[in-house]
């Protein structure tokens, strides 16, 4: 574990977060990291305790997403074994998902948790005066992505005053495309008349169209929902993000991320604090490092197989043969590690069990507030969200 002092002001919070995130990646193995030619994005979840120690708890690297036709012709993906989104944002939230379920196994064990308690009836809550800080190394993919590249934050004004007319105004351009049923469509046109702002949008992505959303939405609807996502909802309460720390030395705009996390949605959703951090990851998109590292690296704060390796959303070096061959954070894991945990719970609880076999489906409509929630939003707000194909969310395990 990791434990710094935290002190007031944000940009050193910020630089104390990020350092946490890239200090853990150098001390991890040599396997999943990129080439010298190779870039990726660092994402990760840092813990803020009551006596004001942080921690890491989760943390991945990634820039890949399948794509839509490999979705619907591999078989694999009817029973929830394999990632879709492996961008870094999404595997740090799935780690983290890994390291909740362990928290909860600890305080029904008796075995102090480092975020949860107990209260008089027995009902799982958060710990006072905890917090969580996302990092992630550089401006998520989508609608935070794009502002005027005269805007930027971190460009110093220019040391000579240049005649209007030779000023050509541009955006910094994300391939993300906007979901198809949005009101709105980038015109493409040149200079700042490239892209729209506020829709919702696919991951970027030469060739094969995904279904995964890009982070920047997903991350925005976290903000609304919380982090946990339906299944932990029935356990424990919302768990929301404090703040976001991007990584130095990378093009970063607030008042886009401000946009693109959660003022196109509802200005007065609620005060998130945004960041960019001094400190940067060596191992980012830059001059040297032109190709996207295809492997991801996934880590959180659990005694057993802390660190798993993915490549096109399976474990490395998996074979249909071998044991232990399903990374821990897939859709089925989690799935299987929420039964467990449930029914432990539930014992613990004196209350009912589940059906044997209940689909992956059936379970997430359990979670009545969350899937509330969430109906309403995607009834006003999230309006264009795709729903994935059923057939992939019926598995049973
Ligand atoms: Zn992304």
């Amino acid at each position: 574990m990791y434990f710094i002092l935290y002190h007031n002001s944000m940009k050193d919070f910020a630089d104390q977060v990020a350092q946490l995130c890239i200090e853990k990646y150098a001390k991890l193995g040599k396997t999943g990291k990129p080439s010298e030619k190779e870039w990726t994005v660092l994402s990760g979840i840092v813990l803020k305790k009551h006596d004001d120690s942080l921690s890491l708890v989760a943390l991945a690297t990634g820039t890949k997403c399948l794509g839509k036709i490999d979705l619907i012709n591999t078989e694999i993906y009817k029973e929830g074994c394999r990632l879709h989104d492996s961008h870094a944002e999404i595997l740090s939230r799935r780690a983290f998902l890994r390291y909740l379920y362990n928290q909860i196994d600890l305080l029904v064990d008796g075995i102090e948790s480092d975020v949860f308690e107990m209260d008089d009836e027995n009902k799982i809550k958060l710990q006072s005066g905890i917090s969580f800080h996302f990092f992630t190394s550089q401006t998520p993919c989508g609608d935070c992505s794009i502002f005027l590249k005269e805007s930027c934050d971190n460009n110093p004004p220019p040391t000579k005053i240049r005649k209007e007319e030779h000023i050509i105004k541009d955006v910094y351009r994300t391939g993300a495309k906007c979901v198809k049923s949005e009101k709105y469509h980038d015109p493409y046109l040149p200079g700042v008349n490239y892209h729209v702002v506020g829709p919702l949008r696919t991951k970027p992505g030469r060739g094969n169209p995904t279904l995964s959303l890009s982070c920047s939405d997903k991350i925005a609807k976290w903000n609304i929902m919380g982090l946990q996502g339906s299944l932990l909802s029935i356990l424990i309460p919302t768990i929301k993000i404090d703040t976001v720390v991007v990584g130095g030395n990378c093009p970063f705009s607030l008042e886009a991320m401000e946009r693109g996390l959660y003022k196109r949605f509802n200005k007065e959703l609620y005060e998130l604090k945004i960041v960019q951090s001094n400190i940067s990851f060596k191992e980012q998109k830059n001059y040297e490092r032109t190709h996207p590292c295809p492997s991801s690296i996934i880590w959180c704060a659990v005694k057993n197989r802390d660190t798993e390796i993915a490549i096109e959303g399976r474990k490395q070096g998996a074979t249909k043969k071998k044991k232990g061959n399903n990374l821990l954070v897939t859709k089925r894991a989690l799935f299987e590690t929420f039964l467990r945990v449930y029914d432990k719970y539930q014992n613990f609880e004196c209350n009912i069990k589940h059906p044997k076999k209940i689909t992956y489906l059936d379970c997430k409509k359990w979670s009545k507030n969350y899937h509330n929630l969430w109906t309403t939003l995607k009834s006003n707000i999230f309006h264009a969200w795709p729903s994935k194909p059923i057939h992939l969310q019926t598995f049973v395990l």
